[in-house]
């Protein structure tokens, strides 16, 4: 396990709620930014502040370095082949609609998604199938939250265009063996999207070896701030394919008649970037980096299993997701409302997610309109989950 001191890494955890230490259960929506990734936000802002690539003067020299070093170490990161292949998104959202509107596709064509998408992994398929006339297909999952690889192997064909996929269920924290699927829709000449926002803080990526041809994650997820993430792309796929934004900094030439693009990854990067944002990233992996990925993999996988333990003891409780879950542990209590609970374990100091998760397809094949979720990360307690579970206890005798 790792040490409970971590957790000092943390400012904001030392924040109390209603006079309560607070034990934050809600990591699959946000985590939250160690002291050396506020730092490095604070040091850009106080020692580096420009912008970026076209500046002579000493700042914006400085800072496009940091920036393009920032692209260099999550490169490293993600074993990407090349830094070209990291552009830098406002999120996982943001990349999916980008991927949404440069991936060549016809009438007719079909788009595969899962049954555990996020809807930012739903609603940019639907548009592009509603303006190119394409089919949204579905792979269905069991009860445990599990994807049908038999379903999914029946769906795959060669009108199998686009596979958008979550690797780690936000919802359920159901992982999908995303390197046998992405090698199974390979064999049709699909294009492969990840959804690795779930994944990122979980799991050690290499993406060469995953094999997909495109990537997406949220910095939020990984210790960082909001507004930045990455779409990891192959670079013989994005460099024959269109730009999407137009504007500063994607260009090489502009004239009123013609204008050509930038090379990657400046093709996808118009405007001014979130350069702050890609700074404390490329700090966040290093912070990661400094505790071991693997590491952390194991000391949530004994949290996560402790608490579908302390919970099961639950009456009338019902774990959803399978029993390898990662990141996320979903629950609904018979009688209670998701809502209800969640609210009073917050004012005992829990912070824990209630309702659809953005997952509204999900929660409709299990006939709920939601759960609660709580959720790990690295700087958790084995006292967390025993707050947890001692909050629960107390809330569902009080709610019932
Ligand atoms: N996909 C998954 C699996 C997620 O968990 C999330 C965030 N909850 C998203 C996509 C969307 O991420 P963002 O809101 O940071 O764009």
């Amino acid at each position: 396990m790792l040490s409970p001191s971590l957790k000092s890494d943390f400012p904001i955890l030392a924040e109390k709620v209603n006079g309560r230490p607070l034990v934050y259960l809600d990591n699959a929506a946000t985590t939250h930014n160690p002291t050396p990734v506020l730092d490095a936000s604070r040091n850009y802002y106080e020692h580096l502040n420009s912008n970026i690539h076209r500046g002579t003067h000493y700042l914006a020299r400085e800072a496009t370095n940091a920036h393009e070093q920032a692209r260099i170490t999550i490169a490293k990161h993600l074993n990407a082949a090349s830094p070209d292949e990291i552009i830098f998104t406002s999120g996982t959202t943001d990349g999916i609609n980008l991927a949404a509107n440069i991936l060549p596709i016809a009438e007719g064509d079909e788009i595969l998604i899962s049954a555990l998408e996020h809807h930012s992994n739903i609603v940019p398929w639907q548009m592009l199938a509603e303006r190119s006339g394409a089919i949204l297909k579905v792979i269905p999952c069991d009860e445990d939250g599990v994807l049908d690889q038999s379903a999914f192997a029946n769906l795959l064909s060669a009108k199998t265009k686009i596979l958008a996929l979550t690797w780690i269920s936000n919802a359920f924290g159901t992982v999908n063996p995303v390197r046998e699927m992405t090698a199974a829709a390979k064999k049709f000449g699909t294009t492969v999207l990840i959804d690795a926002a779930q994944a990122i803080p979980h799991l050690k990526i290499d993406v060469q070896s995953l094999g997909a041809d495109l990537i997406v994650f949220s910095a939020h997820k990984i210790y960082a701030p909001t507004g930045i993430g990455v779409l990891g792309g192959k670079r013989a796929l994005l460099e024959t394919l269109p730009p999407w934004r137009g504007g500063g900094e994607m260009i090489k030439e502009v004239t009123f008649e013609k204008t050509t693009y930038n090379d990657l990854p400046f093709k996808y990067e118009a405007g001014t970037p979130n350069i702050e944002g890609a700074i404390a990233l490329a700090a966040a992996f290093d912070y990661v980096n400094s505790i071991g990925l693997d590491e952390i993999h194991a000391h949530e996988e004994i949290l996560i299993r402790q608490a579908a333990t302390a919970l099961s003891e639950i009456p009338g409780i019902r774990l959803y997701g399978p029993a390898n879950r990662i990141g996320a542990l979903s629950f609904a209590i018979e009688g209670i409302h998701h809502y209800d609970l969640g609210t009073l374990i917050d004012q005992m100091g829990i912070a824990v997610r209630t309702g659809h998760h953005c997952c509204q397809p999900l929660m409709a094949r299990f006939n709920t309109t939601g759960t609660t979720r709580a959720s790990f990360a690295l700087y958790n307690t084995e006292q967390d989950i025993d707050s947890l579970a001692t909050a629960l206890k107390k809330a569902a005798n009080m709610l019932r």
